[in-house]
C-alpha cells in the first residue's frame, strides 16, 4: 500500500525532514505547496501526516481530478510547476521566485536576490557592522568583548 498526500495550496513548502530509518526526505526537490507526493512507505506517509498538519490524504480518484483541474488553470509559472487561476495570483508567486538565491550563469557564483531593505540609520549600521565582526572572531574561536559589555559601575554582580 502506498499513500497519496497533498500539500495544499495553502500549505507550505516541506524540506529535509528526517524520519527514522528513512534518511532525509525532501532533500533536493521540497515538497511544494499545491504539489502531490506518492508515499510508498504508510509508516512515513502516518508520520508525515501528523507533522504537518496541513497535509491532506487523498484516494487516487481524488489525486486525478486535483491534477486534472491544476492544468487547467490559466495561469502557469515558467520557473516551476505553480499554477492559478488569478493572474494577481501569479504575480505574487513570481516576485517570490525573484527573491530566491540564484547562481550566476557566466560565473558559478551564488546570487543573492533581491531583498526588501528597509534604510538603515548609521547607528544600525553601526551595530549591523559590530556584531558580523563579533560573530567573525567567535567563528575564529576569539569571543570578542566590546565596550557596550562592559558592567555599569556600580552594578552589583
Ligand atoms: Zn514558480
Amino acid at each position: 500500500m502506498s499513500k497519496i498526500i497533498l500539500n495544499p495550496l495553502a500549505g507550505s513548502p516541506i524540506k529535509n525532514v528526517q524520519i527514522k530509518g528513512q534518511g532525509i526526505l525532501f532533500k533536493d526537490k521540497p515538497f511544494e505547496a499545491d504539489s502531490l507526493r506518492k508515499i510508498e512507505n504508510d509508516e512515513v506517509a502516518g508520520i508525515l501526516l501528523k507533522l504537518f498538519e496541513f497535509l491532506v490524504p487523498l484516494t487516487i480518484e481524488e489525486a486525478k481530478s486535483y491534477t486534472e483541474s491544476k492544468k487547467k488553470r490559466k495561469f502557469k509559472c515558467e520557473k516551476c510547476t505553480f499554477t492559478s487561476d488569478e493572474q494577481i495570483a501569479l504575480a505574487g508567486h513570481n516576485r517570490k521566485h525573484d527573491k530566491e538565491d540564484r547562481i550566476d550563469a557566466e560565473l558559478g557564483i551564488e546570487v543573492i536576490g533581491e531583498q526588501e531593505v528597509q534604510e538603515m540609520s548609521d547607528g544600525d549600521i553601526e551595530l549591523a557592522r559590530k556584531d558580523a565582526e563579533k560573530k567573525h572572531f567567535e567563528s575564529l574561536g576569539i569571543s570578542a568583548k566590546w565596550e557596550d559589555d562592559v558592567p555599569m559601575r556600580g552594578v552589583v554582580m
